[in-house]
């Protein structure tokens, strides 16, 4: 029951009057500062961040909550992971659990708290624990190599990731398979002020011990890797050396040979000490700028660890063949052009480790084709970001959300739709907002914003940013969600706000402005031939592997698909897979700033609020029915209202409540009877009848 006696505000956000912004941040805040973190929205849940350990976790709870169904307890992620489990396992029906938010808003710790209610209820045996354990230390490894020190987030996660968890016909574990999404590889080269590196960097060098670190030809000082930011080393409660040990524990729990697990690491040093390969200027002969490599000593050790011919990666950073049917044509790069190319080869390396070590991963856990599986995917995914400056990361970021939006409208009204069929009772049409003109505007095969960039891309001649926007102003002038300099001016709006070499999408959440600068770069991130050759050439067995394409026998004129292609397909696979599967939601708020329990700040919340579509959502939620429950528990409520039926009550359940509403002034209206539920239209019904009982008490 969501009305418990000692609950704190409403439990469930379907039942608040008035329903309106104010009084829905109110009831969140007033749960928060009673350190109620959850509260439901219907089935889904929001959960705010409590930035504090709530003893409300743990073996006790989980059976606790293993023993009752979903409105009987307190709002709690274990309610959501034990229905999604049950169903599952009872109703043979493949679960999604979404979980989004914005940065440190606690995507990851709610992920982790699924994992592991569902690890703890699921199955027995040596061979299920091994599984279970393996999908677990999945975490602590995918951690340390893509979460990082953020100004927002001690531990933020900067990829996205989505994961399905297979079960057997009795529920028991199988494997898995983990798919990440655009991994932040800027932050290997350069960090805002008061963020880090990845994690692994810092844990490697305060974890390794003299002899690896010697095999490694590496400082332990972290003031001597350029890529490191010296201004944070440490991170308050996380301890480096320790997380290293237990990294490499994952790693070996998961399946890692030892082999495997020193080559990863010196391919993880490999990067910090690329970064240390100075470039200075020179000039060629005929007075051309070009670039050379100060200390040759960097790179000398660079080839011996990882078996590559060191001039050979000298030349490949230095200079540039452009390659074409006909001939070839070397060219020598500037020192810019040459730190450049050592960012991007860094930034490389580092993305392709990461992307094999999930692969890795999912070779250990993954389950043979032939059985049939259960499935529980489980989606922690960067929310909607509206920064200072936008770029093409927040573009696809964003995109991804309008997406996710999108299937959330869809499938709840689907949902709605479809319990109201099953309990036999009318259907009446619910209006929302429908943001497929946006998700067209992006995605659209030949016109959208992806393509025309993916075009731009594409083009012989000379290319720019700035021809891109005016493709883009050109095409959308007059699109209902786009905005520029160009359009406002046409439509004699003058707006100080949008620079112009800058875009707006009016999103569902809001509008956004891009700056175009390094969308077309973002977008080929192409990594010039003569590097991924000399990669291909190491010897050393997995950087070899990350570069296929620079073996000169495969290499083909033709180029691989651009970020945002294979972005937008990695997202259409991502939709098709949530659509396949009955959803369950998560909605992280994050109450402060500043990562400190107790304080919530209406100002931030409501922006989440919004991105989030929550009033958007209670509204669709009740638009029908605000409330509904099985006969038997409402009439176990209330029958104390009725002479009929109280104290004794022999018939069926059904006839019990009409009897006890029967007798109670409410409109027919407010009522629908359900085969198996009763469904009351307001919420203000049910207060009626809470008071009545309150009042018999
Ligand atoms: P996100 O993945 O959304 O960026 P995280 O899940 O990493 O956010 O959460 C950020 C931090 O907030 C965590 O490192 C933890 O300190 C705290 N946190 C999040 N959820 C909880 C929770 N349920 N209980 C206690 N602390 C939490
Ligand atoms: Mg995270």
């Amino acid at each position: 029951m969501p009305l418990l006696e000692d609950t704190v505000g409403v439990e469930d956000l379907v039942l608040l009057e008035p329903l309106e912004e104010k009084s829905l941040l109110e009831n969140l805040q007033l749960r928060y500062e009673n350190k109620e973190i959850y509260t439901y929205i219907g089935n889904v849940i929001i959960s705010v961040n409590p930035y504090q350990q709530l003893p409300i976790y743990g073996p006790e709870f989980i059976a606790k909550y293993q023993n009752y169904t979903f409105y009987e307890l307190k709002p709690h992620i274990y309610a959501l992971a034990n229905m999604a489990y049950q169903s599952l396992r009872d109703q043979d029906r493949d679960q999604c659990i979404v979980i989004t938010g914005e940065s440190g808003s606690g995507k990851t710790e709610a992920s982790k708290l699924v994992m592991s209610y569902v690890a703890a209820v699921c199955g027995k045996g040596e061979q299920v624990n091994l599984v279970k354990e393996q999908l677990l230390q999945s975490n602590p490894v995918l951690e340390a190599f893509g979460n990082a020190k953020t100004i927002r987030n001690n531990n933020s996660s900067r990829f996205g990731k989505y994961m399905d968890i297979e079960f057997d016909f009795k529920g028991a574990p199988l494997g898995g398979v983990i798919t990440n999404y655009l991994l932040e590889k800027s932050r290997v080269v350069k960090q805002l002020q008061g963020e880090r590196n990845f994690h692994i960097f810092y844990q490697l060098l305060a974890g390794a011990d003299a002899q690896l670190l010697k095999a490694l030809k590496l400082e332990q000082d972290i003031s001597c890797y350029t890529y490191l930011n010296p201004e944070v080393s440490r991170i308050g409660g996380m301890d480096d050396a320790s997380n290293f040990r237990a990294v490499q524990r994952a790693m070996t729990v998961i399946g890692f040979s030892e082999e495997e697990i020193r080559q990863v690491l010196e391919v993880t040093a490999l990067v910090l000490k690329l970064g240390n390969v100075e470039m200075t200027d020179e000039f060629q002969a005929n007075g051309i700028p070009a670039s050379g490599i100060r200390n040759g000593k960097g790179i000398q050790e660079i080839g011996e660890m990882v078996g590559l011919n060191s001039e050979e990666l000298e030349r490949a950073l230095c200079s540039r063949t452009m390659e074409t049917a006909k001939e070839k044509v070397v060219t020598v790069l500037n020192v810019i052009q040459a730190q450049y190319a050592r960012d991007a080869l860094a930034k490389n390396i580092y993305n392709r480790l990461f992307n094999w070590i999930v692969n890795r991963i999912n070779e250990s856990i993954k389950v043979g084709t032939g059985e049939k599986k259960k499935v529980m995917g489980v989606l922690d995914i960067y929310g909607f970001e509206i920064l200072e400056d936008n770029s093409f990361e927040q573009f696809v970021i964003n995109y991804c959300n309008e997406k996710l939006q999108q299937v959330f409208i869809e499938l709840t009204l689907k949902e709605e739709q479809e319990e109201y069929k099953r309990e036999g009772i009318a259907w009446t049409k619910v209006d929302y907002f429908d943001n497929g003109i946006i998700c067209n505007l992006i995605e659209h095969n030949q016109r959208g914003i992806l393509a025309m960039l993916d075009e731009e891309c594409l083009r012989p001649g000379v290319v720019s940013d700035s021809t891109f926007l005016a493709k883009l102003n050109q095409l959308f002038s007059k699109h209902s969600h786009y905005e520029s300099k160009v359009t406002q001016n046409a439509q004699r709006q003058y707006d100080h706000t949008m620079g112009l070499s800058c875009f707006r999408i009016c999103h569902y959440a809001g509008k956004v402005t891009y700056n175009v600068a390094g969308f077309i770069d973002k977008n080929n991130d192409l990594l010039f031939r003569d590097l991924s050759q000399v990669m291909w050439k190491a010897r050393h067995p997995l950087l070899h592997s990350l570069f296929p394409e620079g073996n000169p026998k495969e290499a083909s004129l033709k180029r691989p698909p651009t970020a945002g292609a294979q972005f937008k397909s990695s997202v259409a696979i991502l939709m098709k897979n949530l659509y396949s599967k009955n959803p369950n939601y998560i909605r992280c708020i994050k109450p402060n700033e500043n990562q400190q329990r107790g304080q919530f700040s209406s100002e931030l919340v409501v922006v989440q609020t919004r991105y989030l579509g929550l009033l958007e959502n209670v509204r669709v939620r009740r638009a029908g029915y605000a409330f509904r429950q099985g006969y038997k528990p409402f009439l176990e409520r209330y029958r104390l209202l009725s002479p009929c039926t109280w104290p004794y009550w022999n018939g069926g359940d059904r006839e019990g409540v009409e009897k006890v509403l029967g007798e109670l002034s409410i409109s027919s209206e407010e009522l629908a009877y359900g085969k198996t539920k009763l469904f009351i239209k307001s919420p203000k019904t049910l207060f009626y009848l809470e008071e009545k009982r309150h009042l018999r008490l």
